[in-house]
């Protein structure tokens, strides 16, 4: 059964807030509650689904995941925290009580029966990485270590003593699953539990090979490549499809998530695709204008400042930011000057500046007089 988007579940649009998010869970939540709908076997199907939409795009972690890898985010197995762990049920306190009788009909059962049949895809396997500012935005090839299993090449994957083989579960006959039927006061239930005797794998070994001790797996450190693209930054995964754990009875391997985390820089400061930086200047730099050196990620750049800057003004050097993740164009280098008051003068300079001031007469502070207006009009002093 293919899965509806979880968007379209919840019929919000992919840009929806957390706000309008929550409000259709709660509306469509209302309205296929089982306590309204009794046994109605569609309703619960869709309450069920409502829930394990709401509860992967109400979190930000799962939602951001969810976006950028799909349901395959969710993992049948999921390895790791964030994966996988999409289908329970918890968190929807508004319905006390519920929580019991609903696991009973899609919780254990469901997962458990599903996860045991036929080929598994493997664990995914999550690995960090930290990355200078300027490796984030203009890429990088990095080397990371896996541990990971993989499948024992002294048995080829069977766990069987190399000479020996495996044989068919005799407990389940090689189904790796057994029934069990149960009456209970709603009825008649039958649960197909994982076989203890194979744990699912429907076959067994007598004669154990000695290098994975029977399991068919070893375990190994791994260094693998990866290929950094330009414009990554925190929160950003990359996928390498088959780099995970060995599937199980024939399943695909599972997947490696590299996680990128970028160490902050000294002085720049990121925003999406934009850089900040700060740069002081004098107050003469500022009042009469001056060409200043600016530090981009290009290196250096002159950029000129008008007369009568103020402190705090922010220019703009387009293109000069990190380039966007798939695309061709930068973002902006944002450079915000402040004025420095210099500390120390000697009597000359303060001489000259008490001349300034006297040459300006009533001008020196204009700033500081229309304030003074403004406060008489709030206050009427
Ligand atoms: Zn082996
Ligand atoms: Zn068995």
């Amino acid at each position: 059964m293919s899965k509806r988007d979880y968007y379209e579940v919840l019929g919000v649009d992919r840009n929806a807030s957390q706000e309008e998010i929550k409000k259709a869970f709660r509306k469509l939540a209302k309205q296929y509650h089982p306590d309204v709908n009794g046994a109605d076997k569609e309703a619960e199907a869709k309450f069920k689904e409502i829930n394990e939409a709401y509860e992967v795009l109400s979190d930000e972690n799962k939602k951001k995941q969810y976006d950028m890898f799909g349901h395959a985010a969710g993992g049948q197995q999921g390895g790791y925290g964030g994966f996988g762990d999409f289908g329970g049920f918890g968190g929807f306190g508004d319905f006390g009580g519920f929580g019991d009788i609903f696991d009973t009909f899609f919780g254990g059962g469901f997962g458990g029966s599903r996860r045991r049949r036929g080929p598994v895809k493997g664990n995914d396997i999550r690995v960090d990485i930290d990355l200078e500012f300027a490796e984030a935005a203009f890429g990088v090839t990095k080397e990371v270590r896996v541990n990971r299993r993989e499948k024992c090449d002294e048995c080829g994957g069977s766990g069987a003593r190399p000479g020996t083989t495996a044989k068919t579960c005799p407990k389940c006959g090689g189904t790796g699953q057994i029934k069990y039927r149960q009456d209970t006061a709603l009825g008649r239930f039958e649960t197909i539990r994982t076989c203890d005797e194979c744990r699912g794998e429907g076959r067994v070994v007598d004669n154990p090979c000695p290098r994975c001790h029977g399991t068919g797996t070893v375990s190994k450190t791994r260094r693998i490549t990866i290929e950094v693209p330009a414009g990554v930054d925190t929160g950003s995964a990359i996928s390498l499809k088959g780099e995970g754990e060995p599937g199980e009875r024939g399943g695909p391997a599972g997947d490696l998530y590299v996680y990128i985390r970028v160490k902050p820089h000294k002085i720049f400061r990121r925003e999406g695709n934009d850089v900040y930086c700060e740069i002081p200047i004098s107050f003469i730099q500022a009042a009469l204008g001056d060409e200043i050196i600016v530090p981009t990620l290009d290196g250096k750049v002159k950029h000129k400042i008008p007369e009568g800057t103020q402190s705090g003004t922010i220019f703009r050097l387009k293109g000069k930011g990190i380039p966007r993740l798939n695309g061709r164009n930068r973002g902006d280098h944002y450079v915000k000057v402040f004025v420095e008051v210099p500390r120390k003068l000697n009597s000359e300079q303060k001489e000259l500046l008490r001349k300034f001031a006297e040459a300006s007469g009533d001008n020196v502070n204009q700033g500081y007089r229309s304030f003074l207006d403004k406060v008489k009009d709030a206050f009427g002093v």
